[in-house]
């Protein structure tokens, strides 16, 4: 079926009292797999391109310095890829922008075909967010967009956005942001952090989703909560990475049993990028391990090469550049790129799979609404938001 906005997901979420994760991809194959395990658990799908995923499916390898042009170009491969996917599935698959840096990047997701993005005003002062949200929502609502916003701020690194510290969100001044705005969906600081750092023994504050949630509630309002920077930092995983040659420390997430209950309280949303890196960097490292013939396989001896240079990373759009084409447009040249794929694949597969079943989405794809942007718009501009 066509994409679907994110809110008529976030919607059933909110009405069944469940969460959905939302998993980033940066590569086709990863797409790809984000759907199928869906379809096997009967879920509906988020699946999201970070602003600087958009860059590096662009073609850009140095992803940091992708210009407006470059993420363009990888909004538009990314978006074709879930389209074509998700046109023969038969669940809902919605695909959502993470962290769209400026005004710009939304306008270069939304093009492409996105049909969710996020504003990440979190840096600025509360005016001013509420201002650069307000005015992605005016141009996303009457193509019936979703949007997303933050308020609050996550301590970690995460592509481009970084911060030191932490600054939890204020209910009250949720409240009003999504009064102010009309967004969707708000994304809140309370305890989370991004990246694989997150501290051993990471304790959410579980209250600042419920209060916001009762707040929302009281005035009548919808907007689905998002939880960022929650990934699980699965420690079998961290194990066999080190195991394999690879050197991480101090890797560390948020434990899979308080995502499990925010799920339940208010959070709809659970974004996850971590783990999908760190599986599929196990999966690498494997195949190279247990194959060393494949060490000087021509196409893929620089993704070894890489792997053996760059022992501390754990991000596979570090590893993958050789093969390129293959994660911007899903070309497969030769059985050796074959089995890299399948890494991918398998690494998606064991991820998603795994957190679907503890966010409790397992068989709700029914549930929610086949609602088509041109309706969803037509909803925005009844309800004047
Ligand atoms: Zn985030």
């Amino acid at each position: 079926m066509p994409l679907v906005p994110m809110r008529a997901i976030l919607e059933a979420t909110e009405k069944y009292n469940y969460a959905q994760g939302a998993f980033n991809v940066n590569a086709v194959a990863q797409a790809k797999a984000v759907i199928e395990v869906h379809e096997m658990f009967r879920s509906a799908a988020i699946i999201q391109g970070a602003d600087l995923a958009n860059a590096f499916m662009g073609g850009r390898a140095d992803f940091a310095n992708g210009t407006l042009e470059d993420k363009k170009v990888g909004a538009n491969n990314i978006a074709n890829a879930v389209k074509k996917y998700a046109e023969n599935s038969p669940i809902p698959v919605a695909l959502h922008l993470d962290h769209g840096k400026n005004i710009d990047s939304c306008i270069a997701a939304m093009d492409g075909g996105y049909t969710s993005v996020m504003i990440d005003g979190s840096s600025l002062p509360f005016e001013e967010n509420i201002e650069l949200t307000r005015e992605v929502v005016k141009l996303a609502h009457p193509r019936g967009v979703t949007v997303e916003g933050e308020l609050g701020v996550l301590a970690g690194v995460e592509d481009h956005v970084f911060s030191a510290t932490s600054t939890y969100t204020n209910p009250l001044d949720a409240v009003e942001f999504i009064r102010k705005t009309g967004v969707d969906a708000l994304a809140i600081s309370y305890g989370t952090k991004h990246g694989a750092n997150k501290g051993a023994g990471a304790v959410l504050r579980k209250e600042i989703a419920i209060a916001t949630k009762e707040c929302l509630r009281h005035e009548g309002l919808f907007c689905a909560l998002v939880s960022h920077g929650s990934s699980t930092v699965p420690q079998y995983i961290v194990k066999e990475i080190n195991a394999l040659g690879g050197t991480l420390t101090d890797a560390h997430g948020i434990s899979k049993e308080q995502l499990k209950e925010v799920s339940r309280l208010g959070i709809a949303k659970i974004n996850v990028d971590t783990d999908i890196r760190l599986a599929v960097t196990r999966n690498l490292r494997e195949l190279f391990w247990y194959n060393p013939e494949l060490r000087t396989h021509a196409s893929i001896a620089p993704i070894y090469q890489l792997l053996e240079s760059r022992t501390s990373d754990f991000d596979p759009r570090v590893f993958l550049p050789p093969i390129m084409p293959t994660l911007m447009y899903g070309d497969i040249p030769d059985e050796d790129v074959a089995k890299v794929v399948a890494c991918i694949e398998k690494g998606v597969r064991e991820v998603v799979g795994t957190l679907i079943v503890e966010f409790d989405s397992v068989g709700k794809a029914p549930l929610v609404e086949q609602v088509t942007l041109e309706e969803m718009a037509e909803r925005y501009r009844k309800a004047g938001i």
